[in-house]
């Protein structure tokens, strides 16, 4: 089996024992003679599993009685417009620190007055704002954020406090370090970096948040529909939510959110400490106290040198460490399921590569 050194950003790698477990799963699931796309939504067996994969995110994430759990489609770009249209009736304040949460205040727009708390746009989304630098306006409805700046790099290493509802966009750090859920009135993950196949949204919303959801939305817009028909008014995209419970099951075999951090800021390590005593050869994009654990971005010398890096990298099977086009340099996702050997690989190649210029 030819399996590569997996770097991609998202889509990305998932757990090998989770994908040889679907696989062995995929003709015969929990002994219903039919694979879990085989059968319906409506069936106890479906209901079982995805009883079981809310089970499980509760008990990862220690998520209260009092917040829903929500499975929706249409990715994280559907949730830019969907929290506008359920929630933005004044006025809604961003934490402008990457492209994705600036999609997300563009497509609330719609619903109404939208702005920045604070942002680190001026300085190409290279640090995440001080809580000190904020400035909340009268009449705010909620604050949103993205916990992680998937092309830029930069993680938020604590979570704001604030006196408004808070929304969170945890699509590139979902299940990669605990965090306080009590702390947010709405998180929400696109679940294709750490979690799973691209095509769910897990969403995590607090019941009280539910009550000022928007009178008169269409069924398929509104947050209160998923809670109050358990995400299966419509089909809901089984298979996904099948994988995500096996990741989730995986996640606590692993030793839970804890054990998971652990691993990941000593793989983070591999890649930022071999950036930093590069005598600067690499440069990385992201400042020092807002570095991802998550994307690690770094630049070279030259646009042409980073060209041969990547193509070089490619041909010793260390795929996906291009940068997102809008950044450019490169990018190194490293997410749950990049193991130790991976990023130790990438540093080593790294290494060699300086070397030889
Ligand atoms: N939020 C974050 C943090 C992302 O990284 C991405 C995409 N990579 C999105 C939202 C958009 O997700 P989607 O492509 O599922 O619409």
């Amino acid at each position: 089996m030819a399996r590569v050194f997996n770097f991609n950003a998202g889509p990305s790698a998932m757990p090998l024992p989770v994908l040889q477990q679907v696989q062995a799963e995929f003709l015969d699931f929990d002994h219903t003679g039919m694979s879990i796309v085989e059968i319906s939504h409506r069936s106890a067996a479906y209901q079982k599993m995805q009883d079981d994969t809310v089970a499980v995110l509760r008990r990862l994430m220690q998520i209260p009685d009092d917040y829903h759990v929500i499975f929706m489609q249409g990715g994280g770009s559907m949730q830019f417009l969907m929290h506008g249209a359920n929630f933005l009736k004044h006025r809604g304040g961003y934490l402008n620190t990457g492209i994705w949460s600036d999609k997300a205040m563009k497509a609330a727009s719609y619903y109404g007055e939208v702005y920045e708390v604070a942002s680190s746009k001026a300085d190409h989304f290279s640090y995440i704002p001080k809580e000190d630098t904020f400035m909340v306006k009268p009449d705010t409805d909620y604050i949103y954020m993205t916990s992680n700046n998937t092309v830029h790099g930069t993680q938020w290493q604590t979570f704001p406090h604030v006196d408004v509802p808070l929304f969170c966009d945890m699509s590139s750090d979902f299940l990669s370090r605990p965090v306080v859920v009590t702390n947010f009135d709405f998180i929400y993950a696109g679940v294709q970096k750490n979690v799973g196949p691209a095509g769910v949204v897990v969403g995590i919303i607090k019941d009280s948040l539910l009550k000022h959801v928007r009178e008169g939305l269409p069924d398929m817009l509104s947050y209160r529909t998923f809670a109050d028909h358990d995400s299966t008014y419509n089909t809901p995209p089984v298979f996904c939510i099948y994988f995500v419970n096996r990741v989730a099951h995986w996640l606590e075999e692993q030793g839970g959110l804890t054990a998971i951090e652990a691993r990941n800021a000593k793989k983070a390590a591999l890649l930022y400490d071999c950036i930093d005593g590069s005598d600067g050869f690499y440069r990385g994009h992201a400042a020092k106290d807002s570095r991802s654990v998550m994307n690690v971005t770094f630049n070279l010398p030259t646009p042409e040198l980073e060209a041969k890096f990547v193509a070089e990298a490619t041909a010793r099977d260390l795929i996906g460490i291009k940068g997102h086009r809008s950044l450019g340099g490169c990018r190194a996702s490293i997410y749950n399921a990049v193991t130790e050997e991976a990023c130790q690989a990438l540093a080593d190649f790294m290494n060699e590569f300086k070397k030889k210029q």
